[in-house]
């Protein structure tokens, strides 16, 4: 699944890339990925400019003359670069080719998706009303008003564990399975908290962390460069890795809701009685 710093570096290059650009060519490999919001299909692009591409919490939405094409990738879902005439990919949902720009030859946008659970709906111009769990609404978490008073606000009035909180699109936009992790690392809180026993000051703490990671990630994925289709993730620190970095304890595996949290029990005690601690085990 793209988290926010992989989506802003796919958003950048795409934008980089195709803005002014007209369709020359679009083919659907994958009929179960594509929507139609307006009558017709996505033959309705043709001859159209790009003129912008946006992103809303997890959509990113490519806006032609007067039609939106909005993509929510979902878990497997990717987007590719690549010149036309170049063999299809067994994944490719659909593909829109876009016309030379100056001296810069054709280019063909590809989505791929080996699930099929992602999903392109092509409808008016910021007509985004029938759209299902379109931009859910949360506070977007680089944004000026992703206060530390606001955080711990948000915070107060949950009753559900910390890790949860942060993957609630509805409050914050956005922190996915990954970075989750990695904010409770940088925050030295365990996964399974109760946001209720967290104090003012371990919320300032993880607002904190949320900020550092998020914007230190954004950096890096950038700064990598990768080929959009690719995710770059060889940075995490504790994220599908053996040992903490800085206590060098082993990780553990963490289920949080039916999803895997990884979390260092040293540098992320448990608070909940009844729970192993790991610090009294001496592994
Ligand atoms: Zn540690």
């Amino acid at each position: 699944m793209p988290e926010l710093p992989d989506l802003l570096h796919v958003l950048a290059r795409l934008r980089e890339q195709l803005l002014d650009r007209a369709v020359e060519a679009e083919r659907v490999r994958d009929p179960v990925v594509l929507r139609c919001l307006v009558r017709g299909n996505l033959s309705l692009v043709l001859g159209r400019t790009l003129r912008d591409v946006l992103r809303r919490g997890h959509f990113l939405i490519f806006r032609f003359e007067g039609l939106d094409l909005a993509v929510n990738p979902m878990l497997a879902g990717r987007f590719r670069l690549a010149a036309p005439g170049e063999p299809d990919e067994p994944a490719l949902g659909f593909a829109i080719e876009f016309r030379p720009r100056g001296d810069e030859p054709g280019l063909e946008l590809r989505y791929l998706d080996e699930k099929s659970m992602g999903k392109a709906y092509l409808g008016a111009e910021g007509d985004w009303s029938a759209i299902p769990a379109f931009h859910s609404g949360g506070i977007d978490v680089l944004s000026p008003e992703f206060t530390a008073e606001r955080f711990v606000s948000l915070l107060r009035h949950r009753k559900d564990q910390v890790r949860v909180f942060l993957l609630d699109k509805k409050a914050l936009d956005a922190i996915g399975n990954a970075y989750a992790d990695e904010v409770l690392f940088e925050a030295g809180v365990h996964p399974k908290t109760f946001c209720r026993r967290l104090s003012h000051d371990d919320g300032v703490r993880l607002h904190g962390a949320i900020v550092k990671v998020i914007r230190e990630a954004v950096d890096e994925v950038a700064a990598r460069d990768a080929p959009i289709e690719e995710k770059v993730r060889d940075f995490l620190k504790v994220r599908r890795k053996e040992t903490c970095p800085r206590c060098q304890s082993k990780l553990r595996v963490a289920g949080v809701k039916g999803m895997d949290a990884w979390y260092c029990p040293r540098c992320q005690p448990e608070t909940r009685p009844g729970l192993v601690d790991f610090r009294k085990t001496g592994k």
